[in-house]
């Protein structure tokens, strides 16, 4: 045992402590007021989340997976028709799809930014396509300019799965504002948590928007008389409040975040760590990343060793994804070929994600990068 403070993966609690008060306030503002749903902070959130997205609407849901979800039932997505998606994302982004009795047809990633390859998508367009979901992973856009113009040359429909991307940019232009529908998620360990589960959709069409939002409340519309099968998917009034005092200081966690990603980069090239064994994030200089996780890839099937020696030393860190989702037991039926996805699975061996939250400290990260640095100058030697 060390007597070292550990380094965690991230600490919520570090984070929201500064808003404590403010957040107290929001919550007995909505115990006072009697109404737990709907009302003026989840409308209120509805338009900041639109206005901070660049686009015309917003519609709450309960969670980033509903929002998924709502998404492909808007679009009328069933049996026989197919969706492509990324295999290297969180089971979400596919469950999605087969809960409708759709089929996922997985599109591989590009190496340098873990990103759907829009080569792959293209290739994998057939006359049963009926939506396309790019991820923007770890808080960076997938090439979203291209995705659109393939998927508008095909009439295809594109739903951005931007769960670890708010606030993030292509083009200067925000993630969830290129797709017809873009989906957020407000569980505690993305840039803009909550303290429980909420999603929003955002759309620049007003009449998806209204679809999306008739599905999200059971259909219903007047009360009582169901024009479609929706599903019951709300944001609390707490979870809006909470959200909303968040929301006010997410530039700065951003701007947080994107110094401590570039002080790992530094850090890590200055102690010459960095290079063939352990390969630093890609930025695409299209995108403005918001750094949900700063992902390395540390190859030659070293990676759980170097996590082991990690853990032992008190330093966190985490594999998003180990398992492909092509690769998942309740997904085998679809029989897809492990081999049909070489970067899915070379990324699923070889990524780690460090410890990243805006309130991580340079002595924090200074840790990690020495506890690296003592794995590789005993495990180097070992591998001559
Ligand atoms: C977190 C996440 C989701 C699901 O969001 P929840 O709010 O947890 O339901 C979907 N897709 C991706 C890529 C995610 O990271």
């Amino acid at each position: 045992m060390t007597d070292i403070p550990s380094v965690p993966l991230l600490d919520v609690n570090r984070d929201n402590s500064p808003h404590r008060e403010e957040f107290i306030e929001a919550i007995s503002e909505v115990i006072d007021s009697g109404r737990y749903l709907f009302g003026l902070d989840v409308s209120e959130l509805e338009r900041e989340i639109a206005a901070y997205s660049q686009v015309e609407n917003a519609v709450s849901c309960a969670s980033g997976s509903d929002a998924l979800l709502l998404a492909l039932m808007a679009l009328g997505i069933g049996p026989g028709d197919e969706v492509i998606v990324p295999s290297f994302t969180f089971f979400a982004s596919v469950s999605c799809i087969t809960r409708l009795g759709a089929t996922p047809i997985f599109a591989d990633i590009r190496p340098d930014t873990f990103n759907v390859d829009p080569d792959a998508i293209e290739a994998a367009i057939t006359s049963r396509t009926k939506a396309i979901i790019p991820v923007h992973l770890f808080g960076q856009c997938a090439e979203i300019d291209r995705i659109c113009q393939i998927a508008g040359d095909h009439d295809i429909p594109v739903v951005e799965d931007a769960a670890q991307a708010i606030g993030a940019a292509y083009h200067s232009r925000p993630a969830g504002s290129w797709g017809l529908v873009g989906c957020f998620s407000f569980y505690p360990t993305k840039n803009l948590g909550g303290m429980g589960d909420g999603g929003m959709l955002t759309s620049c069409d007003a009449a998806t928007a209204d679809r999306l939002r008739l599905f999200a409340g059971h259909g219903m519309r007047p009360r009582y008389y169901h024009q479609v099968v929706g599903i019951n998917s709300r944001l609390d009034t707490m979870q809006a409040a909470v959200l909303r005092v968040k929301l006010k200081s997410l530039p700065q966690a951003v701007e947080n975040r994107t110094q401590i990603a570039a002080r790992y980069t530094r850090m890590l090239t200055e102690s010459n760590l960095a290079g063939e064994h352990l390969v630093l994030p890609t930025v695409d200089p299209n995108a403005f990343h918001v750094w949900n996780q700063y992902a390395i890839r540390i190859t030659g099937g070293q990676r759980d060793a170097l996590r082991n020696h990690m853990a032992e030393n008190g330093v966190a860190s985490e594999i998003y994804y180990p398992v492909p989702m092509h690769q998942q037991q309740c997904f085998e039926y679809l029989k897809v070929e492990k081999d049909s996805l070489p970067e899915t699975v070379r990324a699923s061996e070889e990524v780690l994600n460090l410890p990243i939250f805006p309130s991580l400290t340079e002595a924090e990260q200074i840790r990690v990068v020495e506890t690296i640095s003592g794995y590789f100058a005993s495990g180097v030697k070992a591998a001559a």
